[in-house]
């Protein structure tokens, strides 16, 4: 018989049932894979869409089929949330709007889903005496404070000035025009809340900072699994650039850095939390990698190598191309300019030493094959593993046959030509009722 599991202080760990709401978006979709082939918690899986998560319902016949259940709601109008919460052991809070295109376009959606719709998953946990594990976002800390020093100043080499801190660094947003920070802000809000109610009313909860967590199932590739106009965060837009042979847009001349993290790291880091709550009850947790920073300008030229390593194509002559973040966004866009998680914290509480050990900044980037449209085309894409020394060091040797890039790039050329169908549509003069009557 297999042992039974233990948390980090030896007693064994008891099966869980975990509300999860927003389970079917990136990190929701890795974290239930997680918990069903590895624990015995069950999962009762919020979200409006199911498509990321359905690989682990259907078919019915699988292993941990009585273990995981999709509840198909709009957490905005559902009476059933209660009931599902209180349902539960654990509430794990991961619904948001999300997409950095979105904040100074859609700020008023952000606004509701980052914190309006939080309010209710909040109290009810605090009523029916729930814990709490509540995502919010690195984005909580803005800009650091070195950014405003002098370009020269020594300073701006001081890690006081830049290494973002649970406990000491502030929260630093632009002026209310810069709608950017609608985000941050009400993700800010969200955070004192949640705080407020364990001070006042004992509620139990962890409170996640994730740092650019990145890999498969993240975001869309715009015009094949997202809307055509569409902007995801970073990676997405250079994957699908490359995909189509045009030149990366670098914002604002792609000086913003970022730390980036393989999103199944992060998700070990998350699992401890799930299962030791009396090291990460009443914590607020930076996750993120403070050893993998790149500029963002670092990561194109990055991307364009790999990309053009898997591919067999020659990189384009002039491979990026500078932009303004207004033409690129619109009004009201800002930036972070650097964010390094401090993982003090983190790892006093969990031990979670596994996100401190530096690695290769290809481990995450390599993974073009992350960002493929389709499910078929994502399978055929084999990864390897290689241990150098005593750091795991990943290469990822993507096995992108001729095969699935030229159906790749055959989609994508179906994708120019609807949108050049629909642009002359749209430019044809509208034909109504009596001109047809006239004909
Ligand atoms: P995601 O967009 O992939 O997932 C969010 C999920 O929430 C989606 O599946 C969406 O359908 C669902 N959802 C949103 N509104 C809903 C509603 N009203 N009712 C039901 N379901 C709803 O995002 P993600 O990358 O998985 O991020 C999850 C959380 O982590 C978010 O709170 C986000 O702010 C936070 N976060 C993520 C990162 C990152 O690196 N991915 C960084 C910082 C913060
Ligand atoms: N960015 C860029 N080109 C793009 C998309 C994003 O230069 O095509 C920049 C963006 O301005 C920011 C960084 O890349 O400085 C990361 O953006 P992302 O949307 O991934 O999210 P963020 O880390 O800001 O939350």
């Amino acid at each position: 018989m297999a042992s039974a599991r233990v948390d980090l202080d030896g007693n064994p760990i008891k099966p869980l049932t975990i509300c999860m709401i927003g389970a079917g978006g990136f990190i929701g979709s890795h974290l239930c894979e997680k918990l069903m082939a590895e624990t015995q918690h069950k999962v009762l899986a919020v979200d409006v869409y199911s498509d990321k998560i359905k690989h682990l319902f259907e078919p019915s016949s699988l292993p941990w089929a009585d273990r995981i259940q999709f509840h198909r709601l709009n957490i905005k109008n559902d009476s059933r949330l209660e009931g599902l919460i209180r349902m539960a052991d654990l509430i794990i809070n991961l619904a948001a709007i999300c997409t950095p295109a979105d904040y100074n376009t859609r700020p008023l959606d952000t606004i509701y889903s980052n914190f309006i719709d939080a309010l209710p998953i909040i109290k009810y946990c605090s009523e029916n005496g729930k814990r709490l594990i509540h995502f919010s976002t690195c984005e909580v800390y803005g800009k650091t404070i070195g950014c405003f020093l002098p370009k020269d100043s020594p300073l701006r080499q001081d890690p006081a000035y830049y290494v973002l801190s649970e406990d000491s660094s502030p929260c630093i947003f632009g002026p209310i025009e810069k709608q950017r920070w609608s985000y941050a802000c009400a993700k800010q809000l969200v955070e004192r809340l949640i705080y407020a109610e364990g001070a006042e009313n004992g509620l139990e909860f962890t409170i996640v900072r994730p740092f650019n967590w990145i890999g498969p199932r993240m975001d869309f590739i715009p015009g094949i699994d997202g809307p055509s106009e569409g902007v995801p965060r970073v990676l997405a837009c250079f994957s699908n650039n490359l995909l189509r042979r045009e030149p990366l847009k670098l914002v604002d001349g792609g000086e913003s850095q970022r730390t980036f993290v393989y999103i199944k790291d992060a998700i070990e880091a998350v699992h401890l939390m799930i299962e030791n709550p009396s090291r990460a009850n009443g914590q607020i947790f930076n996750v993120g990698n403070p050893n993998n920073e790149v500029t963002v300008r670092q990561l194109a030229e990055m991307m364009t190598q790999v990309y053009s390593k898997v591919s067999g194509e020659p990189p384009l002559d002039a491979p990026t191309i500078d932009i303004s973040s207004k033409e690129f966004y619109g009004e009201g866009y800002d930036d972070s300019d650097k964010r390094i998680p401090d993982m003090t914290i983190i790892n006093r509480q969990l031990g979670s030493v596994l996100l401190l050990e530096p690695k290769d900044i290809t481990v995450g980037l390599a993974r073009v094959d992350s960002y493929l449209p389709t499910p078929d085309v994502r399978r055929s894409c084999k990864e390897g593993y290689l241990k150098t020394g005593n750091d795991l060091r990943i290469v990822y040797t993507i096995n992108l046959t001729v095969f699935p890039v030229k159906a790749l790039v055959n989609m994508l050329k179906q994708d120019q030509k609807r949108k050049k169908v629909a642009q002359r549509r749209a430019k044809r003069p509208v034909v109504s009722c009596n001109t047809l009557g006239q004909l």
